[in-house]
């Protein structure tokens, strides 16, 4: 099975960046190569759209409004990111849980509302330093991956992708061990084996994001247990994007 690349733009890249960037990119990327998410910011998804056209390259927002009712001056509904041709939407990254303070029912209603949407919910969970230093990590991604699957039908995990984020190695350069990421991958299939079902927690798709880079990428391609890694600051140039997908695939 091809390799799950997610490439999270954040909030970097002005529309015509955006261009400039897929214009260089997609002239060296082989779409067979790996199976390739693009989440780029809202403003730069028009355009993206239109350059990723006859490609096999999914295109992902960064954030979803928790209903689509109308009163939301400022928000994005899942009605518009369907119709604006995004597939993928990314839901609780820790930049959101903590900056903007998005608590678990959030999380929940946003992952209900794309899945209402038919997007598929890219769901970000992780333990800060203080969880770890405190031997909290597994309890910590139990409770975040409960409460935001709460009420969820088994078959909706389809549609489900769990990355693996922990706070601490977000932009840090610090990156787990791969004993420490095995260890959390295993702890994620155990809740949804024990929540839904054994056959769940084997084909739900997990990756691995925080402070990947060329140097370290070869670390986390032979974890058996992932499918593929979430990339944040190494995608912004497209030079080093493709170093490091060349690495993985
Ligand atoms: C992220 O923000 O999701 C991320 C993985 O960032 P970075 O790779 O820059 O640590």
């Amino acid at each position: 099975m091809s390799k799950l690349i997610i490439a999270n733009f954040k909030m970097n890249k002005t529309e015509s960046e955006t261009k400039d960037y897929l214009i260089n990119f997609l002239s060296k990327f082989e779409d067979d190569k790996a199976d390739l998410i693009l989440a780029v910011p809202f403003t730069s998804i028009s355009t993206a759209r239109y350059m990723l056209s006859g490609r096999n390259i999914s295109l992902s927002a960064q954030n979803i409004c928790e209903d689509d009712k109308i009163g939301c001056t400022g928000e994005i509904s899942g009605k518009m990111l369907a119709d604006s041709g995004v597939r993928y939407v990314i839901v609780g990254h820790s930049e959101r849980r903590n900056r903007f303070k998005e608590n678990s029912k959030m999380i929940n209603n946003k992952i209900k509302n794309a899945l209402k949407n038919r997007l598929t919910a890219i769901l970000c969970v992780g333990e800060s330093l203080v969880d770890k230093n405190t031997m909290n990590t597994l309890s910590t991604l139990k409770n975040q991956i409960e409460e935001a699957l709460k009420g969820l039908y088994e078959n909706e995990l389809e549609n489900i992708i769990i990355a693996y984020e922990p706070v601490w190695a977000i932009g840090s350069g610090k990156t787990p061990t791969e004993k420490e990421i095995e260890l959390a991958v295993k702890a994620i299939r155990k809740v949804i084996s024990d929540d839904f079902s054994q056959k769940a927690s084997e084909q739900i798709k997990i990756v691995y994001g925080g402070s990947i880079n060329p140097k370290n990428i070869n670390k986390f391609k032979d974890i058996e247990e992932l499918s593929g890694v979430l990339l944040g600051g190494a995608c912004l140039d497209s030079n080093i994007f493709m170093q490091i997908i060349n690495s993985i695939i």
